[in-house]
């Protein structure tokens, strides 16, 4: 019930066909991923080779699964897709392998969430394309190995350090998301607003892009929002007026903070005065599981430099301090 939780929702999902690039061309911003990718997809079309497996890592909602569909997309073969949690036992993950067409994306979302049984099948798969696996039990039981066909992995997982340094020195392409930048968010807000054909001026855009975490998930969910408000209050026509109005309703600050980030950092002034605090601590201070915090929350924050990772624990900044208009700990870093 976040409004600007980076996990997807129903709504994102449905209008997620119309909106989701494509192609490497429609991806924006990601300079440096983009450029890479350019190169080693060439490179492997030109060769008729399939490409590296790849794993691409950064905060929720900033386009991993996007990423898997357009490498696919680009390479000319099919995409299966499935996560970590989803891959109980061997057999499922042997089930989807022994299914694949040659060349195929297989993308493994939530990679970091695979059981360690599960783990160990998907090594010599990655490696030399072949399914090793027990069947039966007991004295009965007997190891079957069968070929695969050539298959790229593309993983994706939140923080590339989650993940066990075997399965993580078997990807060939390494790729980290970052946040968008304005101009970046601005574009997609713009190209969203066009294909659902939504009137949104460019200053409207530029709201809207300002408050959205720097995730586009975000911006495309705001721009849901501020168009219901439009179409009520604005004549379906998005401009900054409209677009602060539904915003300040929606309860989205001007750094696109919402009360969760609020009442993170406010519990780190108000209780533990400014930090240093442990996550756990601050997990249990406000409520949220301590992943949440890591994973979803405090990446923003931190990039907003809100908020810093010390070895001692978490601290707020003088910016944090300011941002609540109040004045600053003397020993606050800035
Ligand atoms: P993740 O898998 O990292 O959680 P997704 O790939 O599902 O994120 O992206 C979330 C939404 O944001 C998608 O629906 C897509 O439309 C949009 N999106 C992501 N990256 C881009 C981009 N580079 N350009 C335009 N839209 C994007």
């Amino acid at each position: 019930d976040r409004l600007i939780a980076a996990e997807p929702e129903q709504g994102d999902i449905k209008i997620d066909h119309a909106i989701r690039p494509r192609h490497l061309a429609d991806y924006i911003g990601q300079p440096r991923v983009r450029e890479q990718l350019e190169i080693f997809i060439g490179a492997a079309r030109l060769r008729e080779e399939s490409l590296d497996h790849t794993l691409v890592f950064g905060p929720p909602g900033l386009g991993k699964t996007t990423l898997a569909n357009i490498i696919a997309a680009e390479m000319g073969v099919g995409l299966k897709s499935t996560s970590g949690p989803v891959l109980e036992r061997a057999g499922d993950l042997a089930a989807i392998l022994t299914n694949l067409e040659p060349g195929d994306v297989l993308f493994i979302d939530e990679i970091h969430r695979l059981s360690p049984v599960v783990e160990e099948v998907l090594y010599p798969a990655m490696e030399d394309f072949q399914l090793d696996i027990m069947i039966g039990e007991g004295p009965a039981a007997r190891s079957i190995k069968l070929d695969l066909p050539r298959f790229t992995l593309v993983g994706a997982t939140t923080r590339a350090g989650l993940l066990t340094s075997p399965l993580r020195d078997r990807f060939g392409i390494v790729q980290r998301l970052e946040f968008y930048n304005l101009e970046e968010l601005a574009t997609i807000v713009t190209r969203s607003a066009r294909l659902l054909q939504v009137a949104a001026s460019d200053d409207g855009a530029v709201e809207i892009a300002r408050r959205s975490r720097g995730t586009p998930r975000i911006a495309n969910r705001l721009l849901r929002r501020v168009r219901d408000y439009a179409d009520i209050k604005g004549e379906g026509h998005i401009n900054v007026a409209i677009a602060d109005a539904a915003l300040n309703m929606l309860n989205v600050d001007h750094h696109g903070l919402d009360h969760m980030d609020r009442r993170l950092l406010l519990a780190m002034m108000d209780k533990f005065d400014g930090g240093p605090v442990g996550v756990d601590s601050l997990a249990a201070a406000i409520g949220e599981e301590r992943d949440t915090i890591e994973d979803v929350i405090e990446p923003y924050l931190i990039q907003q430099g809100l908020m810093m990772r010390t070895p001692r624990g978490r601290v707020v900044t003088r910016q944090a301090w300011s941002h609540f208009g109040r004045a600053p700990h003397e020993d606050a870093v800035q």
